[in-house]
């Protein structure tokens, strides 16, 4: 087993979640990000940090040797469907191009183990429910091209150079732990925007769509805590483990199904507003996670989304501005 770890964007949402999670395993971990999305707060104290850009080929090298890293895990990326529809460069640029910069670095550095933060964008709209690995990749965004492009280039420094890697293509990440949880410095997903309005933050949630083909005519997306995708992580770094694998529950949740989760953990009614389709957004998308069930031994331990959201809900009321008030501390133990 690995157990130097370099992660790379271990100060964002899931990073760092996964961090805490990697280090409770007994992994030595170091932490690599530029900051742009992440918080310093919110790297675990434990965890050595390195700010620094995929950009940068000296500064990846730089952490990949000082870290001694025997396992590399990747969730540095931009993430946003929308914001890809109207900056589409920006997504080839950091996603696949700077992506590439640490694949070669990490080849370089003589590590031959990768974890990858994939997406269920990669597929595009499914034809065919629960999502299973072999359906057709056809992403109806750049979001999900670029993921699906990054995907491509792994199985060929596999295929050529002998990288073990593994892509895990997260549905909808959802929940916190005590430490760490969602705060994005433009938030612009579901559960944090909603969360926001029962904290009085927001007057009212924002519905995007409601004329899908889909039962109460909003999108469904299948939620998945973010614990259980870092668990997913750790089992991925077992030596021998390799391939792309979905990760959700296989239950599909409506955008009104997720409002009315929270006004059942919050307790109170969240004022909503109807707008049009946000672009690129496919209808439903629902996981079959049986491969990484099977072949990682990987099983949710908060499949229901009442769970995600009071876990989301704890983090949200105890950090009401996030990791804002603790930026000015290097670390969030310190
Ligand atoms: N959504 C919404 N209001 C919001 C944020 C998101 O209606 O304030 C919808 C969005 O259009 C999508 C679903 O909620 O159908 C999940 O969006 P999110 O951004 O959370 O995740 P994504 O599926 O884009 O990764």
């Amino acid at each position: 087993m690995p157990n130097s770890v370099l992660v790379i964007g271990g100060a964002g949402y899931i990073g760092s979640v996964c961090v805490e999670q990697l280090l409770d395993a007994g992994h030595a971990v170091t932490v690599f990000d530029n900051l742009s999305e992440g918080h310093r707060a919110a790297v675990d104290s434990r965890a050595p940090f390195f700010e620094g850009d995929l950009a940068d080929l000296e500064s990846i090298a730089r952490a990949l040797c000082e870290s001694r890293a025997e396992a590399v895990v990747h969730f540095a990326a931009n993430t946003l469907v929308g914001e890809s529809m109207t900056h589409p460069g920006k997504y080839f640029r950091n996603n696949v191009a700077n992506g590439l910069n640490l694949l070669e670095a990490t080849m370089a550095a003589g590590v031959r183990k990768f974890v990858f933060s994939s997406t269920c964008a990669i597929f595009g709209p499914p034809e065919r429910l629960p999502m299973t690995e072999d359906l057709p990749q056809q992403p109806i965004n750049p979001y999900g091209e670029s993921k699906l492009m990054f995907e491509r280039m792994l199985r060929w420094f596999g295929d050529v150079h002998g990288l073990e890697y593994v892509a895990f293509r997260y549905f909808n990440a959802a929940g916190a732990t005590t430490q760490c949880g969602e705060h994005h410095r433009i938030e612009t997903h579901l559960i944090p925007n909603v969360l926001k309005v029962a904290l009085k933050q927001k007057p009212n949630c924002e519905i995007f769509g409601t004329d899908y083909p889909t039962p109460d005519g909003t999108c469904i997306r299948d939620y998945i805590h973010v614990t259980d995708i870092a668990q997913a992580h750790v089992l991925a770094l077992t030596p021998g483990k390799q391939g792309f694998y979905n990760l959700g529950n296989g239950e599909g949740y409506s955008v009104r199904e997720v409002i009315a989760a929270c006004e059942r953990v919050c307790g109170g009614t969240i004022p909503t507003v109807t707008k049009p389709r946000r672009p690129g957004d496919p209808p439903r998308l629902v996981a079959s996670a049986q491969k990484a069930a099977t072949e990682l031994g990987w099983r949710p331990r908060f499949p229901t989304l009442d769970e995600m959201v009071s876990t989301a809900w704890e983090w949200h009321r105890s950090h009401p501005l996030g990791y804002e008030l603790l930026s000015t501390t290097k670390a969030r133990a310190a």
